[in-house]
């Protein structure tokens, strides 16, 4: 039987190396980078490891635990604690309102809504009640049903800094058919307010995200961990510069093969997500706690987009360490490690915080590239299948839910034979 190459040692491409060798393939991997995992990542930071790239994944999908199921020593899944997210608006930080979607209040004019928005935004928002039904349904985007049922100040003061900060899109940008149910429900219920209502009577916000114990990267080292016992090599800063007829070529040698694509081969836009990772000393924080943590108001000139606290929302992604608090602190490309710092003295009230940084580090991520199907096409002799974020679309279920199903769509007869002139380029 001829050996695969998989192309590409992020989530894909390790997810398709196992299902081959399940398949009774004999599978090698080529990682450009000096390291396995790709966007699922951890580093050290303040003597913890901690994940500084993907966080969560999404639950309603059960492609994760299926995985987790049959993998040995897998990771246990955990859920996120049920804890409000803050807003900072020029008025101070205030806790969003209990009931909301993406924003939008289940009552406008409950005090933590009209803390942030205003009583006369408030009252307008309560017109939603009265407005016939179908009124603003046919709006193309979130932001447009809401200043139509709600008013503009519920939409500029709400609804577009909580989307900005949790999805880093203009609500104006998000069609609303990215808010699943939303348009169906306010038909059925004659109120978007009520329609958000229903929506987390569902309790959807809390049940929607799981992670896995220790961090997703952890799902890395299960299934690395799995290919060394079936004697799959790794091989790292295996850059593959070239896909031709016969196989792949690193280093101007040309290694013979089918091929399975697990990485875009195409650059990506550098730089365009930024984490940086804070661990401050417990003891000395003063303030009082931001919940799940603070979303940052708009335009902010350091890029902060929000501050997630770890130790709060995610306890068993740190594994139960107490004596440091966790935040993590999401951004664009201008965010800088001070810049992320002050924001969280800031947005925390803590004004002597640098007193109590134990440790901080920063991760910038490219943004996707194009999918290396235009490849895969030109070659069709070799590339048996192309997998991953760039051709399936992004998320940690998504990546391992299409991959699975790509791969085992591969009869196990079916990779092309290997030519047998096949040398050294
Ligand atoms: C900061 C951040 C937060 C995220 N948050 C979430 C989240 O909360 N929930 C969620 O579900 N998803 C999240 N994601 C997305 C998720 O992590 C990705 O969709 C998923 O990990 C993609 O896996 P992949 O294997 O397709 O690609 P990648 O992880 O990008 O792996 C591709 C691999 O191929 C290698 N490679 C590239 N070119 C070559 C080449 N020419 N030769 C050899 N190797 C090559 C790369 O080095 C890399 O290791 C997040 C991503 C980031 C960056």
């Amino acid at each position: 039987m001829s050996e695969i190459t998989v192309v590409g040692a992020g989530l894909a491409g390790l997810v398709a190396a196992r299902e081959l060798v399940l398949q009774g393939h004999s599978v090698r991997v080529l990682e450009a980078s000096e390291r396995i995992g790709g966007q699922l990542a951890s580093a050290e930071v303040a003597g913890r490891r901690i994940d500084v790239g993907a966080l969560q994944l999404d639950a309603r999908d059960d492609a994760v635990s299926t995985l987790l199921h049959r993998l040995d020593d897998a990771p246990a899944l955990i859920t996120a604690r049920p804890l409000r997210w803050w807003l900072a608006t020029p008025s101070g930080v205030h806790p969003l309102p209990s009931v909301h979607w993406w924003g939008v209040p289940a009552a406008p004019l409950a005090a933590d809504a009209v803390a942030i928005t205003g009583r006369r935004a408030a009252w307008r928002g309560m017109l939603d009640s009265l407005l016939p039904g179908p009124r603003g349904a046919s709006a193309a985007t979130l932001d447009e049903l809401v200043r139509v049922r709600m008013g503009t100040g519920i939409a500029e003061r709400l609804v577009a800094p909580v989307v900005e900060a949790q999805t880093g899109r203009a609500a104006h940008h998000v069609p609303l058919a990215d808010v699943p149910g939303l348009r169906h429900l306010m038909l059925q219920q004659n109120s978007l307010a009520r329609a958000v209502t229903s929506l987390r009577l569902d309790d959807r916000e809390n049940a929607e995200y799981v992670s896995i114990a220790g961090g997703p990267s952890r799902l890395i080292d299960a299934i690395a961990a799995e290919l060394e016992r079936f004697g799959v090599t790794i091989e790292l800063n295996a850059h593959v510069d070239e896909v031709i007829d016969e196989g792949v070529v690193v280093a101007g040698v040309l290694r013979p093969g089918p091929i399975v694509l697990a990485a875009p081969l195409t650059a990506a836009n550098p730089g365009s997500r930024t984490i940086v990772t804070v661990v401050l000393d417990a003891d000395r924080i003063t303030s009082g706690a931001r919940d799940a943590g603070v979303l940052a108001d708009r335009g902010r000139r350091d890029g902060v987009r929000r501050v997630l606290d770890l130790t709060a929302l995610w306890p068993a992604l740190l594994q139960g360490e107490t004596t440091s608090t966790v935040l993590r602190v999401e951004g664009s490309a201008a965010m800088t490690i001070d810049g992320a710092v002050r924001a969280v003295g800031e947005l925390w009230g803590e004004w002597d915080i640098e007193q109590a940084v134990l440790g901080t580090q920063r991760s910038t991520w490219a943004s996707a590239a194009s999918p290396a199907e235009s490849v895969a096409a030109e070659h069709p002799e070799c590339v048996v299948a192309v997998v991953g974020e760039h051709a399936h679309g992004g998320g940690i279920a998504r990546v391992i839910g299409t991959t699975i199903e790509t791969v085992s769509a591969l009869a196990p007869e079916s990779p092309p034979p290997v030519r047998p002139d096949d040398g050294g380029v």
